[in-house]
């Protein structure tokens, strides 16, 4: 699974031309997995999400007994009713509130007891709405409290189908009493009323369920008779949610023109193309042929919905009334806020109270979101008035675990103008759309992960400072002072002079070095510990003197950065010689007394040893770059020194 940076830093200012391929659609993977696990025989999807999300119920199906191969994009599932059990274990949904009700309504038919758990974030997503549907068809949901929330224990068993009309328009809920219905007696009828994504539907249809579907005034009546399902083969379209970050931000930076390619186009999910156009975005959708299922023998015949390409070029916005029924799962109100904070004047989202139980309160995450970049948010009663200031701001902003905010944060970075804003919380981005940072630099636009450069003497704070600000800022640390300690060791285990200048930078230049996390190694063995000797602290600095080490080493610390992208980085030239553009640079100090304290494990000679050698050597010596902030750690603690160079960031 690839991992994206905790923190992200995007620029603004540039245009965004080009065309993206949406990644899979997350709604229809969620119902491909689940429907390939109950159909009789072997459904393969191609495009499959590959998201956190996806990937857990992908785990889900396979702990309830279906056998799933993943090879590439490509997944089976072997399925059958026969096959499907209660796993002993609870099921981890995740971040996903889909896939949690969704597995409910599928195990709610299986006897026994089945377990849901999910993250700190779906813990507190209430699960009465599905709870009360399965209940009176004969399950048993609980949950902690009256809103039921998670972990769920659902005991299945016997249904019988029920005639149900959600209180809130909810795809999931729908979803979750169908999936329930396929093994009930007797039809399982809902009453939407107001239409919601159709893919269940859909997907029933394709895999062989006795299902019908009838337009009832602005929503809909599903009649599901119990059934036996065929496999499906699926080619998953793109998620109109996802390319809705793209459309949005080629609407609002200058000069753009996008194209995002084979978006599913159910009238459903396509509602915030309405919303841009009376905004005044000129947004187009064409029919695709789009990724056409290749047809298997035997296979069901699986068709996904319709597909289209979405193009969107820059317009000046002007703002809107926004109608929930418009977009019923309220997915794109977060990058549709950005936009009307960038159109002059108020745009009113109504009937905006589902956002309360999102990923987050996303009603305040959003009202947050818009303040942060320039406009004026209010919520007034469960509607979002938005008071756009015609143009945007960069802004340092926290996603709170929200991978819309945090998309929505960066098209408005996008969007801001010459400068940066920085993104806190975008790793959770990995749970719907880990390749949202390769579209957006395909697009042209500027994204990437900080540096923070630490340098300083010995007992300065350094390592202890930088662990932390890794962890509060999400991002991967680079200790260079390790790598020169195993280079020193290298030397001494092998009898090499560290005087012999040649001798030394020939390990440096050839050992293969692994600085961490986890153990240091060199040349493949375990020297966490071992570098931390007296010896190896008495020798370090002569071997860190020669010019040639240093260049070997420089060129290992740069290859990490071109690796990972960036990270916090703690040295002694990190700021002037290793990473001269790193994003912050702080050179860390403390009163002699405190960093003698520090490093009590080290002989005080050696310490003030080591600092005079390191900083008068010829090679790049410990000083302060020009640009670098001093900190001063003493009587400091770790959290308040985080917390300032955070600030910086
Ligand atoms: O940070 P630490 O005390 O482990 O570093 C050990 C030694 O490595 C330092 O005293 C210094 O001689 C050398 N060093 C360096 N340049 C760096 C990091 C460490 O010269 N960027």
């Amino acid at each position: 699974m690839k991992r994206l940076p905790g923190t992200l830093r995007v620029g603004g200012g540039q245009a965004l031309a080009g065309e993206v391929r949406a990644p899979g659609d997350k709604s229809i993977s969620h119902r491909v997995l689940l429907l390939g696990a109950l159909g009789e025989g072997r459904t393969t999807a191609e495009g499959l999400s590959d998201g956190e999300d996806v990937a857990h119920t992908l785990e889900a199906v396979a702990a309830l007994g279906a056998a799933v191969v993943r090879d590439g994009g490509r997944v089976t599932v072997d399925g059958g009713r026969a096959r499907l059990h209660p796993p002993d274990r609870p099921i981890d949904c995740g971040n996903s509130g889909t896939g949690m009700r969704l597995l409910a309504g599928l195990v709610a038919g299986l006897a026994g007891e089945t377990v849901l758990t999910g993250d700190e974030s779906l813990s507190v997503r209430p699960m009465d709405r599905i709870a009360e549907p399965l209940g009176a068809m004969g399950a048993t949901v609980s949950g902690s409290g009256a809103r039921c929330l998670p972990p769920l224990t659902v005991k299945g068993g016997r249904l019988s189908g029920i005639t149900w009309t959600p209180p809130v328009a909810s795809a999931q809920v729908k979803s979750a009493v169908l999936l329930a219905g396929l093994s009930a007696t007797g039809d399982t009828v809902v009453h939407e009323p107001v239409r919601t994504r159709a893919h269940t539907e859909e997907l029933l249809a394709a895999a062989g369920a006795d299902v019908s579907v009838r337009d009832d005034g602005d929503g809909r009546v599903v009649r599901l008779r119990p059934s036996t399902l065929r496999p499906l083969h699926v080619v998953v379209p793109g998620d109109p949610s996802q390319a809705a970050f793209w459309v949005v931000a080629a609407c609002l930076v200058p000069g753009s023109e996008v194209t995002v390619r084979t978006v599913y186009a159910g009238a459903e999910r396509l509602g915030f193309v309405g919303v841009l156009r009376r905004m005044g975005a000129p947004v187009t959708v064409a029919s695709s042929p789009g990724p056409e299922p290749s047809r298997e023998p035997g296979s069901g015949a699986g068709s996904a919905g319709p597909v289209a390409d979405i193009a969107a070029r820059h317009a000046p916005l002007r703002p809107t009334v926004v109608l929930a029924g418009e977009i019923p799962s309220l997915d794109e109100v977060p990058v549709l806020a950005v936009a009307a904070a960038a159109a002059v004047g108020a745009t009113r989202f109504v009937g905006m109270a589902e956002l309360r139980v999102k990923e987050s309160d996303r009603l305040a995450a959003v009202a947050a979101l818009v303040g942060a970049v320039g406009a004026r948010a209010e919520v007034d009663g469960d509607d979002l008035v938005v008071h756009g200031a015609g143009r945007l701001r960069h802004a340092s902003v926290d996603s709170g675990g929200d991978h819309r905010i945090a998309m929505a944060a960066a098209v408005a970075a996008l969007a801001a103008g010459p400068g940066q804003s920085r993104i806190g919380g975008f790793g959770c981005v990995a749970t719907s759309y880990p390749g949202f940072v390769d579209h957006l630099a395909a697009l042209g636009g500027r994204a990437w992960t900080p540096v923070v450069a630490i340098d300083g003497p010995a007992g300065s704070g350094k390592s202890t400072v930088s662990r932390a600000l890794a962890r509060r800022l999400g991002l991967e640390r680079l200790d260079t002072g390790a790598m020169y300690r195993a280079v020193a060791w290298a030397a001494l285990d092998r009898g090499v002079d560290p005087a012999d200048t040649d001798g030394v930078a020939a390990i440096a230049r050839a050992a293969a070095i692994e600085p961490g996390p986890g153990p240091v190694r060199i040349d493949g063995v375990d020297v966490t510990t071992a570098i931390r000797s007296p010896e190896v602290s008495r020798t370090v600095s002569a071997v860190a003197a020669n010019p040639a080490v240093r260049a070997a080493l420089v060129e290992r610390q740069r290859a990490w950065r071109a690796g990972h992208g960036g990270g916090v980085v703690e040295g002694r030239d990190i700021g002037t010689v290793v990473f001269p553009d790193a994003d912050v640079k702080v050179y860390l100090t403390a009163s002699p007394e405190e960093r003698a304290r520090r490093r009590s494990d080290e002989a005080a000679d050696s310490v003030a040893r080591r600092d005079r050698i390191d900083s008068t050597r010829a090679a790049s010596p410990l000083a302060r770059a020009d640009d670098a902030r001093l900190l001063d750690t003493t009587g400091r603690s770790v959290d308040s020194v985080v917390e300032e160079i955070s600030s910086w960031l």
